[in-house]
């Protein structure tokens, strides 16, 4: 008989949206004439723009001929998509080696086979909220995990203890589920922290084609000395709606170089490769075309287009919450607008409020930590008109007295 990995069993149940969709439909059942408007799932609804499009059908081509045909690729990824990846960053005001770049099928992906490259006796801190994969991950090898807590006094950023050591340390930003946003001294900060320390960072950011603020860094790597302690994971699923197409990118600086326990050096870079290449056999090299094409000037512009219908959304839920004074944060930087559930309800109460009396469904904080107990997440995904119907229900609920 196989002995079980059996820290699986330290896992929640992952509830979230199974427990949503349940009580959705049950909801349904009873009340089959209702509309709901869902703004809940972190999934996009615009289509892919033309470059990619082009790109995938060009490719396709490629591939029914003999000529032209592609077998496995590198498992690192293409050159020509790493080096508009690099680019792309150039473009951002930041330098990164297209070498240190690796294409994935998703950031989801890299961001939970990661914990592969490190021991299981690591002080790690995490966001409380965040996205649940880096707890989920290091708990499936038996990892323990230090919470790190953002809540509305620290507007929803936690920033170290410089009192506590720690030697792994997850940031997301700008933040799902919360919207909030490092700005450049902060990541200093945590910058300076991991290198007095020795830890390394692990910098989630998906959300950064959602940052209009020059002055807000849009990589971790836009801080000095960021390459000497941060790995930068990054995915194309928000940045060009390619939550079914599948593409991201992990940025491992060759500079990333710690010790083993008995002195000799070992590269991050090294390892993650090594890693890569015996357990992942690369990207589709239609994706990669499709990526390649969403970093040219023209994919960026088409992109932009659908990130500034979703941040319009964004500014249509901000307006309607500001004027309904309920407190929120996000909604800016971000396709996430994170509230304080009024009257003090706790999250899960809040959904079934807002599901019977308005028929708008949204994400209960409490699926992202414990410190989104009393929070709410609406996202800005949906259509415009879905967006705007769901505010006027808002207001006619929560009118201001
Ligand atoms: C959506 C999301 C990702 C992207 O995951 P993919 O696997 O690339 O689709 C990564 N991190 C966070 C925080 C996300 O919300």
């Amino acid at each position: 008989m196989p002995k079980l990995n059996e820290n699986y069993l330290k896992l929640k149940d992952n509830y979230l949206f199974a427990e949503i969709a349940h009580r959705t439909a049950a909801y349904l059942q009873q009340h089959p004439d209702q509309t709901l408007i869902r703004l809940g799932i972190g999934d996009v609804t615009r289509p892919l723009c033309k470059c990619a499009v082009d790109a995938l059908h060009e490719s396709a081509d490629e591939m029914a001929d003999a000529k032209t045909f592609k077998g496995y690729g590198p498992e690192q990824g293409y050159a020509k998509t790493r080096e508009a990846i690099s680019a792309y960053y150039k473009r951002n005001g930041v330098e990164v080696d297209a070498a240190d770049i690796f294409i994935s099928d998703g950031a989801k992906s890299d961001t939970g086979n990661f914990t592969d490259l490190f021991a299981h006796d690591n002080v790690i801190l995490i966001p409380d909220p965040v996205y649940p994969v880096y707890v989920d991950s290091n708990l499936m090898c038996g990892n323990t995990v230090t919470y790190i807590s953002g809540n509305a006094e620290n507007d929803f950023l936690p920033m170290p203890d410089e009192t506590v050591h720690a030697d792994i340390i997850y940031l997301c930003s700008p933040n799902n589920p919360t919207g909030a946003c490092y700005n450049r001294q902060q990541l200093k900060v945590w910058v300076d922290y991991a290198l007095k320390e020795n830890a390394v960072i692990l910098f989630d950011s998906a959300y950064e084609a959602f940052i209009s603020d020059p002055e807000l860094p849009r990589s971790i790597y836009a801080i000095e000395g960021a390459k000497r302690c941060a790995v930068e994971f990054c995915s194309l699923s928000k940045t060009a709606g390619f939550t079914g197409t599948r593409c991201g990118y992990t940025v491992v600086p060759r500079e990333l170089i710690f010790d083993t326990s008995d002195g000799r050096k070992l590269s991050l870079h090294d390892m993650w490769n090594r890693r890569q290449s015996t357990k992942y056999n690369g990207t589709s090299y239609l994706v990669q075309n499709a990526a390649a094409a969403i970093f040219s000037e023209e994919g960026i512009r088409e992109c932009q287009e659908n990130l500034e219908y979703y941040k319009n959304n964004a500014r249509v839920i901000a307006e309607t919450l500001t004027e309904l004074k309920i407190p929120f944060f996000g909604g800016v930087h971000s396709p996430y607008i994170w509230f304080q559930c009024p009257g003090g309800m706790d999250s899960w109460t809040c959904f079934d409020y807002l599901l019977n009396q308005i028929q708008v469904v949204g994400t209960p904080g409490a699926g992202f930590g414990e410190n989104g107990n009393h929070y709410f997440r609406l996202t800005s995904f949906g259509t415009y008109e879905a967006t705007v119907e769901a505010m006027r229900r808002f207001k006619q609920l929560f009118h201001v007295q």
